[in-house]
């Protein structure tokens, strides 16, 4: 890369973290080790993804700067996703045995979830749900409309 660092082709979030790929509706928030965007494909408004900058699989293999940063920014974006965009609750998960690197998926709970369930087995029918159904023009404005309000919430108080 010009920018000097290293690719790994494969791999999404690297392309997403480096800028070889532009999220729509852009980025969220950055900081040296991390990158957030929204991921449009599942149309959920103030569902975030949080993703190392370093090609890296396992919580174990983060820096302290990177751990504390981590910590950091999931803090500041779910004060962002309650103050922007009135969000209570928020599920978190991240994987390791995964073909991308380390992110974490902040998906808000809304009302219509509990149709799908509780807890953890509700979350992929939800975003499949999502991804299937809510893909409409007027939805997506709104999602966009969301990320937009995030971004300026968490750019411009840095608290
Ligand atoms: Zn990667």
């Amino acid at each position: 890369m010009s920018n000097g660092k290293n690719i790994e082709v494969d791999c999404l979030s690297c392309a997403v973290t480096s800028g070889l790929i532009e999220p729509e509706g852009g980025t969220v928030i950055e900081t040296e080790y991390f990158h957030a965007h929204q991921d449009v494909a599942y149309p959920i408004k103030g569902l975030i993804i949080l993703a190392a900058k370093r090609h890296i699989k396992c919580f174990d293999e983060l820096t302290e700067e990177e751990s504390s940063d981590y910590i950091r920014l999931l803090k500041r974006i779910r004060k962002a996703q309650r103050i922007a965009l009135g969000i209570e609750s928020v599920y978190y998960f991240y994987n390791e045995d995964t073909t991308h690197h380390f992110h974490t998926w902040m998906v808000p709970r809304y009302d219509w979830m509990y149709d799908f369930g509780r807890s953890v087995e509700s979350v992929r029918p939800i975003l499949l749900h999502a991804r299937k159904q809510l893909s409409g023009e007027e939805n997506v404005k709104e999602v966009l409309l969301a990320v937009a309000a995030l971004t300026k919430e968490l750019n411009e108080n840095k608290g």
